[in-house]
C-alpha cells in the first residue's frame, strides 16, 4: 500500500447526503456537464430561494459527499489535489479548499505515544470499522474482528522493527486493514501492557456503548488473534514456545533433546478456565491484557495454518530436512510445487 494513499487517514468521512442526492432538482449535478441549465453557476446560487446559510450547506455537503468519494475510491492525495484545482479554476463559486489534506480534514499531528521501547500509534479499531461501514452494506449488527499482532524486522542491517495491530472483519472487508502501529530502533514492546492498552480499552468501550453508524447499533466481537509463536508467548504472557511447559494446547513438561520436544500425546488439553486461573503455574509469566478481549485465551488464539505449516514444517523440512544439499530433490519438489499451481 501506498504511503500516501487517502485510506490511510485515520478519520472517516461522516456519511452525509448531498442535496444531488435529495433532490431531482439539485444545484449539485455532474461536473462533467459544462453547459446546460444543469450547470452549477454563480447565478443559479445568487437567483436561488435559498438563504445564505443554505447555500453554506450545500457548498459543505458537496465537500462532503467530494471528500467520501476520494476516500471510498482510495483516490490520491495527488489526484484530488489536481481535482480541485480545475475546480476551483472553473467553479470558483463552491469555495473547495487548496488542498486535499483540507478537505479531508487530515490531522495535522498525530499523537504518537511514547511506550515503553519504542513508540506506538493508535489509528483505532472504531473508526477503521466506521470506515468500512461508510462504504459497505453490512447485512449484520455483529462485526467480528480477528486480530493479527507480529512483528516486522524493517531492514536485515538494524534492529529497526515494526510490530503492527491489524484486524480483518469479513462481513465487511476480505482485506486486513491497521489498528494501531508500534515502532522501535531496537526491540519489541518491552512493556506489553503499554502495547495492547489502546485497543483493549477501546474494546471495552465498544462492548458497553456499541459501535453506532448512521443510527444503527452494532456490536463489536473480536473472534480470534492469529500470531506466530513467539508473538502469541508474547501477548499471552507465557513462557517461551520452546521452554518446558511452552506448549499452548497441552500441560505436558517437555523432555530435553539437544532442544525441548513434547513427546506424550495423551496429555491433558489446557482450557481456557484453567488459563484464567493459572492452573499451571509454569506456563505463565504475567497476566496478559487480552483477558480483557472476551475471548478464549486457548481456543481463541488459534494456530493457523500459515503459520504452521507453510511457515512451520514445510519451511523447516525444504531448509533443514535430509534432501537440503540434494539439489536433485529440491528439483523435484519444486517441479511438483509448480504442477500444483493453479493458474
Ligand atoms: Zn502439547
Amino acid at each position: 500500500m501506498e504511503i500516501d494513499t487517502i485510506n490511510l487517514n485515520p478519520e472517516p468521512v461522516p456519511n452525509v447526503l448531498c442535496n444531488a442526492e435529495k433532490s431531482e432538482n439539485s444545484e449539485f449535478s455532474p461536473v462533467s456537464s459544462s453547459s446546460g441549465s444543469d450547470q452549477i453557476s454563480e447565478a443559479d446560487i445568487e437567483s436561488s430561494d435559498h438563504d445564505s446559510n443554505n447555500i453554506e450547506d450545500v457548498r459543505d455537503n458537496f465537500k462532503t459527499e467530494l471528500a467520501r468519494w476520494a476516500v471510498i475510491h482510495n483516490i490520491t492525495f495527488m489526484a484530488v489535489d489536481e481535482l480541485l484545482k480545475l475546480c476551483r479554476f472553473h467553479l470558483p463559486h463552491l469555495q473547495l479548499p487548496n488542498s486535499s489534506k483540507t478537505l479531508l480534514k487530515t490531522p495535522k499531528a498525530y499523537a504518537i505515544a511514547n511506550i515503553s521501547g519504542g513508540q506506538y500509534f493508535h489509528f483505532g479499531l472504531e473508526l477503521q470499522l466506521l470506515h468500512l461501514l461508510s462504504s459497505k452494506r453490512c447485512t449484520s449488527n455483529v462485526l467480528e474482528v480477528m486480530l493479527g499482532i507480529d512483528g516486522l524486522p524493517i531492514s536485515k542491517s538494524s534492529k529497526k522493527q515494526f510490530w503492527p495491530i491489524l484486524g480483518i472483519c469479513k462481513v465487511l472487508d476480505e482485506r486486513p486493514f491497521i489498528i494501531g502501529l508500534y515502532f522501535s530502533l531496537v526491540s519489541k514492546p518491552t512493556s506489553v501492557d503499554q502495547f495492547l492498552q489502546p485497543l483493549v480499552q477501546e474494546f471495552g468501550k465498544l462492548k458497553e456503548m456499541g459501535l453506532w453508524h448512521e443510527h444503527v447499533r452494532f456490536d463489536v466481537k473480536i473472534k480470534c488473534v492469529i500470531a506466530d509463536a513467539p508473538a502469541r508467548n508474547y501477548i499471552k504472557c507465557c513462557v517461551a514456545f520452546n521452554g518446558y511447559s511452552g506448549c499452548d494446547r497441552c500441560v505436558q513438561k517437555g523432555d530435553w533433546s539437544g532442544r525441548v520436544i513434547f513427546t506424550d500425546q495423551t496429555a491433558s488439553l489446557r482450557t481456557d478456565v484453567d488459563f484464567i486461573n493459572q492452573s499451571d503455574k509454569s506456563h505463565h509469566v504475567g497476566i496478559t491484557p487480552l483477558l480483557l478481549l472476551d475471548i478464549g485465551l486457548v481456543s481463541d488464539v488459534i494456530l493457523d495454518y500459515m503459520h504452521l505449516i507453510c511457515l512451520g514444517v514445510v519451511k523447516k523440512f525444504l531448509k533443514k530436512g535430509p534432501g537440503r544439499r540434494d539439489h536433485f530433490l529440491i528439483e523435484r519438489v519444486d517441479n511438483s510445487l509448480f504442477a500444483c499451481q493453479i493458474d
